[in-house]
């Protein structure tokens, strides 16, 4: 009888145990996707990870059948699904690698249960992550609520295992079996296409994943403690969507850092570990706090008196709020499904602090629109921003849009690529563009509140206001 492989957010045939393990036992292999689209109970992918999950299942499809196997599409509840193909397909052994939300992580217990209930061998596999987030403890067994000694936990505990390399070959099914076609399940936009400053940007699949590892080895690395907070220098990896579909693996990652005619000066690689270990703890958060996209981890913030007012929102969402930066990072969102990490920090703390609008609308729109959308690290870093996560920053520091541009993209590069109708101010005035004078703003083409809008709140005033909230609320305690 065959073996059935479960992809889901595992697109990748290399540093695939599940799938050297169907391989290995030298039976015919069925590989699946089994895309549950929320009918688990979580949230359905976004807009911008169904564009990339269609071009991403195309490549893993020609990768599997370059070693003899095809990939059978299948949509609904994980359970439902897998429990229909054993009975067409009569196998009686099914491997996948494990998913970490708590939504997946139930589906899987609940199908390993069933099957093994019906006497079927059922085997998970690491991939997503270094550590499974439920090991690391504190000394005292706990959870860690604080990233230094997670870190530091994390660093001591060894070096992780090293990738496998794709099976050679996998034996197919002697006769196929049906399949939804990847066009029926419409993951691309039609009317409007708003994806064409998507697919400017990225190669979803694997060899785009090995591709832009490559040039970040190559390029970014020897620059990233000091480069990666300016946002108009390609210094970062850019691997997160690709780690987000598990195109490639922590563990790839881990290990190609390694390599020794790099000699990458250790600072640098220290702060690189220490982000893929962000997204490990991020991890480590949501398991221990299941809710963590709709519940505050800090409780105190319940009692936060946000101010919903759809035209704010609407506003940042479409990077019109005024702020240079906070509008360059919004329009880089829309059309690339990216943000850098600086400029996404700074757009946060806008729409939290400056806006008083919840850190959920913000979290929600973030996850509709970014190719890396992940149910732990987003919801993490708004809390962290918002100051209501574990070991957030102080809810009082407010950053001030202007002096985080000024000192981030202090020529403007990065303003100037997605705020166009600045782009002839003089890098004085480029993050305040309402202190430049009247000829200046007419040289350039600028007039404010018509090219471009006037500043929807006044920094010193919104950030009083958000101080008065935060007092409000320490004061309902
Ligand atoms: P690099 O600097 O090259 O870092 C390498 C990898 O480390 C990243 O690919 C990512 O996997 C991980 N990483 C880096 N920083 C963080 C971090 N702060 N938290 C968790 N993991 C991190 N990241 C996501 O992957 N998905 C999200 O949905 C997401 N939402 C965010 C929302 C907000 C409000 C903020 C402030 C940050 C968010 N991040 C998210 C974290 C971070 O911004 C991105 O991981 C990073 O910008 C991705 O670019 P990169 O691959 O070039 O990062």
């Amino acid at each position: 009888p065959p073996v059935l492989l479960l992809f889901r957010n595992d697109l990748r045939i290399a540093d695939n145990l599940a799938l050297n393990a169907a391989a290995d036992t030298g039976r015919p292999v069925l590989p699946v996707f089994v895309f549950d689209d929320g009918a688990d109970g979580g949230r359905p992918p976004g807009g911008a990870r169904r564009w990339w999950l269609h071009h991403a299942l195309e490549r893993l499809r020609a990768s599997l059948s370059e070693r003899g196997a095809g990939l059978t599409l299948r949509r609904g509840p994980t359970l439902a699904t897998v429990l229909s193909l054993v009975e067409d397909t009569q196998a009686n052994a099914i491997y996948w690698n494990r998913r970490y939300d708590p939504v997946g992580i139930a589906a899987d217990s609940a199908l390993k249960t069933a099957l093994r209930e019906r006497a079927l061998e059922a085997r998970s596999f690491d991939g997503h992550l270094l550590h499974e987030p439920s090991r690391l403890t504190t000394g005292t067994g706990g959870p860690y609520k604080v990233y230094s000694p997670f870190w530091r936990a994390l660093a001591a505990s060894g070096e992780p295992r090293a990738p496998v390399a794709a099976p050679k070959a996998i034996r197919p099914l002697p006769a196929p079996i049906a399949s939804d076609g990847l066009e029926n399940w419409s993951l691309l936009p039609t009317a409007p296409d708003w994806a064409g400053g998507l697919r400017d940007a990225w190669t979803p699949g694997e060899a785009g994943a090995r591709q832009r590892l490559a040039e970040f080895l190559d390029a970014g690395l020897q620059h990233y403690a000091e480069g990666r907070d300016r946002p108009a220098d390609a210094v970062t990896s850019r691997l997160s969507p690709h780690l987000a579909h598990g195109e490639i693996t922590p563990f790839q990652i881990w290990h190609a850092l390694n390599r020794p005619d790099l000699d990458t000066p250790a600072r640098d690689l220290e702060t690189f570990r220490k982000e893929i270990a962000w997204r490990e703890f991020s991890y480590h958060l949501l398991f221990h706090n299941r809710d963590l996209a709709s519940k505050t981890v800090n409780r105190d913030f319940d009692a936060f008196a946000w101010r919903p007012d759809a035209g704010l929102l609407a506003a940042w969402q479409q990077g019109r709020t005024g702020y240079p930066i906070v509008d360059a990072g919004m329009r880089q969102l829309w059309r690339t499904g990216w943000m850098h990490n600086r400029v996404r920090m700074v757009a946060a703390s806008f729409l939290t602090k400056h806006l008083l609008q919840d850190w959920r609308d913000g979290e929600a729109w973030f996850w509709d629109t970014l190719v890396d959308a992940d149910p732990a690290s987003n919801p993490a870093n708004w809390q962290w921003v918002a100051g209501s996560g574990a070991d957030a920053a102080p809810y009082f520091r407010i950053f001030n849009p202007v002096l985080q541009g000024e000192k981030f993209d202090p020529d403007g590069t990065y303003v100037r690529d997605f705020v166009p109708e600045l782009a002839r101010l003089p890098s004085r005035y480029i993050h305040k563009p309402w202190q430049a004078p009247a000829d200046t703003l007419s040289e350039a083409g600028v007039k404010l509140g018509a090219t471009y809008p006037v500043a929807i709140v006044e920094h010193r005033k919104a950030r009083a206001a958000a101080l008065a909230a935060y007092d409000a609320m320490k004061g309902t305690r």
